[in-house]
């Protein structure tokens, strides 16, 4: 399937993946680091988490039934302050399951049993996607640098990164570089997906998009069903402090999908960029 080597761009993006079960971690080592990742490995959530304090990784690979930590609460305390990419290799499999997993922030899931070439291929479609590590061959550095504050890291892919976004008089302000946000007063930072869905909104600003075209922005090549996309509207509806039934921000079309609403402040946005 004529792999990338990210080896040959720059800095090999690092891998941490968290796994219990010691055959399947080292199958995934072999191959991820086949692939050109650097790879680290994690048995159970509470190594996993030092792991990733100590050296934060550009990609973490997380099952969800782990030993001392599960996984659903290392996605929950890493979310708290890196927007890093994740994907949940998990047998955990209902949609239920599935929906909450990516309710979590998790960027995409796959469900166990996997082929570890899909695995592979889904690392490879996510770090481009998030322009994170060498996998973009974008240009992006790697090194992400979760909780460093703007320019700390390659956060937003390199073609969304514009100039910083403001809306609705400076309620809302977003720097797409480093997906780093302010609103209503809170400051925070934006998952990839959730920032690649709101720069689609945006750009479409005032026309309704449907699901299947925003579908791509949250999910990967596999993408499960298009639920996934009023998962992560929701989540970026919480951090912009949006009610969906009286919406500032991002409007529900009945039967279609959502609508970005807010209007730019022509000093500081760039809807041009469009
Ligand atoms: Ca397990």
């Amino acid at each position: 399937m004529g792999p990338m080597h990210p080896s040959n761009r720059s800095p090999r993006a690092r891998i941490l993946v968290v796994e219990d079960e010691a055959r399947l971690r080292e199958l995934l080592r072999l191959y991820l680091e086949r692939a050109g990742y650097a790879v680290r490995e994690a048995a159970d959530g509470r190594a996993a988490l030092d792991a990733f304090d100590e050296d934060p990784p550009d990609l973490l690979i997380v099952d969800l039934m782990l030993p001392k930590l599960q996984g659903e609460a290392l996605i929950r305390a890493i979310r708290e302050d890196s927007p890093v990419p994740i994907l949940i290799a998990s047998a955990k499999r209902s949609d239920v399951e599935r929906i909450a997993g990516l309710r979590l922030g998790a960027d995409d899931y796959l469900p166990k049993p996997f082929n570890v070439h899909e695995l592979v291929e889904r690392v490879n479609a996510i770090l481009r996607r998030t322009g994170t590590g060498a996998g973009a061959g974008i240009g992006a550095a790697g090194g992400t640098a979760p909780g460093a504050g703007p320019g700390g890291g390659p956060a937003g892919s390199g073609r969304d990164a514009g100039p910083r976004l403001s809306f609705a008089g400076g309620r809302f302000v977003f720097e797409p570089s480093t997906r780093a946000y302010t609103c209503d007063g809170r400051a925070g930072r934006l998952t990839p997906a959730e920032a690649r869905l709101l720069l689609a909104l945006v750009r479409a600003a005032g026309t309704p998009l449907d699901r299947e075209q925003l579908l791509p922005t949250v999910a990967g090549p596999h993408a499960e069903t298009s639920r996934n996309v009023d998962v992560h509207v929701g989540n970026l509806r919480r951090k912009l402090g949006d009610d969906a039934a009286d919406p500032w921000a991002i409007e529900t079309i009945p039967d279609v999908g959502y609508r970005w609403l807010a209007s730019a402040d022509p000093h500081r946005s760039d809807r041009a960029q469009a």
